[in-house]
């Protein structure tokens, strides 16, 4: 049965990462695919949103004219909401976010484009992957584009859970370097964590978000150290970030006896 699948991004609709998934989706599977990504590169917006003005979708014309593209001025979540709720006739059977040039790990998911995309096509109801490559320099794209097709096929017959998506990370590599697949839990911040104060030629002060990778801390058990020994991590993200067990902690607050003391028991 053909199925519909959104492709989305952060890097940008004419990202290598997105055309190579693309291609390889083309080529190993009989599915429409359907792109809807920003215009430009808006990597590191997270979950951020469109507000207050109109957002421009213009037709893309795509390598592959099979494909239906368009470019859309605006966020990861922006695409994928004008996708479901104008672009598409019904909602795709899954979205795959990515492939993003770099990692998207640990914490580092909550100010990741490429995630929020899918977060956002959980939260819309569909399955999603989000899909990254540890490569920034000199990204091949082509076994992390052989391993979201897999992936893409294994969700489209199992299914996930409601609000849920994968977080894909593939190490740099080959299919002789890279040593298979790990099912891992978010570890720690990794890109992004440091702020760096430099004086700008002008004399003006200003702070830099920098990155100190040696401070990543490889937990066994992560999706850093999943990666960085040399494993494709997978990690499933559910769109309730309730801590339901700090629930039961704060329920010994005893908030009821706390909220007549603030208001008196005098109140009506
Ligand atoms: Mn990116």
């Amino acid at each position: 049965m053909t199925r519909t699948i959104l492709l989305t991004n952060d890097d940008g609709i004419e990202a290598p990462g997105l055309e190579a998934l693309c291609r390889r989706l083309r080529a190993d599977t009989p599915h429409r695919v359907v792109v809807v990504a920003p215009d430009t590169e808006r990597s590191g917006s997270g979950h951020s949103i469109t507000l207050g003005q109109g957002l421009e979708v213009k037709e893309h014309a795509f390598e592959d004219d099979a494909v239906t593209a368009w470019a859309v001025r605006g966020t990861p979540a922006d695409c994928v909401k004008v996708a479901f709720r104008q672009l598409l006739e019904n909602p795709p059977d899954l979205v795959i976010s990515g492939i993003n040039r770099g990692a998207n790990l640990g914490t580092d998911v909550f100010c990741s484009g490429t995630v929020s995309a899918a977060v956002e096509a959980a939260i819309l109801g569909s399955p999603a992957l989000a899909v990254s490559l540890k490569e920034y320099e000199h990204p091949d794209f082509e076994l992390a584009a052989r391993v979201a097709v897999y992936l893409t096929l294994l969700v489209l017959d199992k299914g996930l859970p409601r609000g849920t998506l994968l977080n894909v990370n593939v190490p740099a590599g080959t299919p002789e370097t890279v040593r298979g697949f790990a099912l891992a839990r978010l570890g720690g911040a990794c890109w992004l964590n440091e702020v760096e104060r430099r004086l700008e030629p002008c004399g003006r002060v200003t702070y830099w978000l920098t990155s100190r990778p040696d401070g990543i801390v490889d937990e066994p058990g992560t999706d850093h150290a999943a990666v960085a020994s040399g494993l494709i991590s997978i990690t499933p993200i559910h769109i309730d970030l309730t801590h339901h067990h700090a629930l039961g902690e704060l329920d010994g607050w005893e908030l009821e006896r706390a909220w007549r003391s603030l208001v008196g028991d005098g109140r009506r």
